[in-house]
Parts: C-alpha cells; sequence; structure tokens
C-alpha cells in the first residue's frame, strides 16, 4: 500500500537543532511516522522530548560550531539507538551585517555550522550507511538564498548556495550505495531566524507581499517534506532540493 512507504518503524535518525523551530517539527514528523530520533542541540531538548511518545526521542547535547564533535554525535547516536539511518542537517544561523563590515571570523563561523559541520555528519553518516549496507537518507536544509542573494546575509547566502551544491555533489558519489542525499528550501518561516525581518515592519510587509500563499511558513510546513526525503517514498529522488515557501520562488 502507498502509505506503507512512508512509515519509519525500525529507523533512526539524527536531526540536528533539535530544540526549536523547523527542527522541532521535523523531529515530531519522523517520531509521529514510527522513527526513533537523536536530537542534536546545544541546549536542552525537553520542549520537543514533550512533543513526542516515550522512548522515541533521546537527546545528544553539542554545539556544533566545534567541527571536533561530529563523530562524536554519530557515535552518540549509535549508542542510544543501535543504528542510524536517517540524518536531518537542519542546525544553522544567520548573522546581518553589511557585507563591507563583515568580520572574518563571523563569515567561518557561518560557514562552520551551515556548510562544514553538515558535511562531516554527512560523511560520517554515510560511512556507516555503507558499512550497514542498507544505505541511508541524508536531507540538507537549503534556503531561498541557495538561489537568491539577499541583502546584508552574505555568509548566509555563501552557505546555503553552498549547501545545495553539496547536496548534487554527494548524490552524484554516494547514490550507487542507496543513499538519498537530498535538501529542503524553507520560504519564509516564522521561527527565531526571521525574527529580525518580521520585528522590521516594513521589510516583513514587502516580504508577505511577495509570498503567493499571502503568509509567513510555520514550523509544521516542513512536516511532509521531511518525512518524504526520510521515507521509501523518495527512494529515486537523487540530489535534489525541495522548495517549500508558499509559492516565492514562483514568483
Ligand atoms: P532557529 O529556530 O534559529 O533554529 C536553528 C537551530 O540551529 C536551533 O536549534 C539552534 O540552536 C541550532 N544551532 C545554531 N547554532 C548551533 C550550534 N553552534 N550548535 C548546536 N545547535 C546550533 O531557526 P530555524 O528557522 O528553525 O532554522 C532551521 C534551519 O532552517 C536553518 O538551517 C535555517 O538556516 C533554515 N532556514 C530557515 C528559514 C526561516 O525562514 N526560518 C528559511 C530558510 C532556511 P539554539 O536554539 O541553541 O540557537
Amino acid at each position: 500500500m502507498i502509505l506503507d512507504l512512508f512509515k519509519l518503524d525500525q529507523k533512526v535518525a539524527i536531526v540536528t537543532g533539535a530544540n526549536t523551530g523547523l527542527g522541532q517539527k521535523m523531529c515530531v514528523a519522523l517520531a509521529e511516522a514510527g522513527c526513533k530520533v537523536c536530537g542534536v542541540a546545544r541546549r536542552s531538548c525537553d520542549e520537543t522530548k514533550s512533543l513526542i511518545k516515550e522512548g522515541y526521542f533521546s537527546e545528544v547535547i553539542a554545539d556544533l560550531s566545534d567541527l571536533s564533535n561530529a563523530d562524536y554525535v554519530v557515535d552518540m547516536a549509535i549508542k542510544q539507538f543501535g543504528r542510524v539511518d536517517i540524518l536531518v542537517n537542519n542546525a544553522g544561523i544567520i548573522k546581518r551585517e553589511d557585507a563591507i563590515n563583515v568580520k572574518m571570523e563571523d563569515f567561518d563561523q557561518v560557514l562552520t555550522v551551515n556548510l562544514k559541520m553538515p558535511f562531516l555528519l554527512s560523511q560520517a553518516c554515510a560511512k556507516h550507511f555503507i558499512d550497514s549496507g542498507k544505505g541511508g537518507k541524508i536531507i540538507n536544509i537549503a534556503s531561498m538564498l541557495a538561489y537568491q542573494g539577499g541583502v546584508r546575509v552574505v555568509s548566509y547566502t555563501a552557505s546555503k548556495h553552498a549547501i545545495m551544491g553539496m547536496t548534487k555533489a554527494l548524490a552524484n558519489e554516494w547514490s550507487q550505495y542507496n543513499i538519498n542525499v537530498n535538501a529542503i528550501a524553507p520560504g519564509y518561516m516564522a521561527t527565531n531566524n526571521t525574527q529580525a525581518l518580521r520585528d522590521d515592519e516594513k521589510r516583513s510587509q514587502e516580504i508577505l507581499d511577495r509570498i503567493p500563499a499571502g503568509r509567513w511558513g510555520l514550523n509544521d510546513d516542513v512536516m511532509g517534506a521531511v518525512l518524504y526525503l526520510a521515507s521509501d517514498a523518495s527512494n529515486y529522488v537523487n540530489g535534489e532540493t525541495i522548495n517549500v515557501d508558499g509559492g516565492w520562488m514562483a514568483r
């Protein structure tokens, strides 16, 4: 039956940035489909845990700006649930500044969290997926700024263009091992990431005026896309980025 393809029973997922925002709801979506979820965050995921039935969520506390934590995160997930089948590289940061004033340490930090750590986690999971002989799913979180330039967010734009490119590059090398590497590009979603934009009345209205759906995205809006890309329903989808944007890119 077609709906069986979406079941994630016996699967284990790592989701980074699991304590809040889009990551929190992606954890809920995967767990509701039967998956055990290892949430990675630099602070407690108690709120996420409270939304998920007992036994289906555990947390790993790690600072994802420290690249030496990549193997630790994957090792901990395997220790907690015995295996890993799905990696969602969701954690991300944005720093707003005129390009002319951007400091290299800030640029580096954004690239580290948004790109380098997702690469290292993907690499560690891919080794595990290949060794298991069962393949796996890697889902990166891109952005409208994987396509567009944006304003005052040069490091973020660079990181999101890069993660979309990396999604294709890894798909080219790893699809042969039954590893599906894909991405989700959320549009303008009402999370901490966009608080500054939503606080700016003029900018907020400009953004709303451009969204065909006529509203900011909600955390719940990414649940379907992550389930699809994590499940057998997407087994022949490789290197793709799915926009969940209320029509922003169609405009
Ligand atoms: P968010 O609420 O700010 O979530 C970002 C998550 O990343 C938080 O859990 C955050 O933890 C975590 N994180 C950041 N730096 C970390 C670090 N050094 N170590 C561990 N965790 C760290 O924003 P969001 O909108 O849900 O963002 C999720 C993803 O969607 C990001 O990749 C973002 O770029 C992307 N995205 C968002 C939008 C949007 O409109 N909201 C649009 C396109 C793409 P803390 O809570 O501790 O900071």
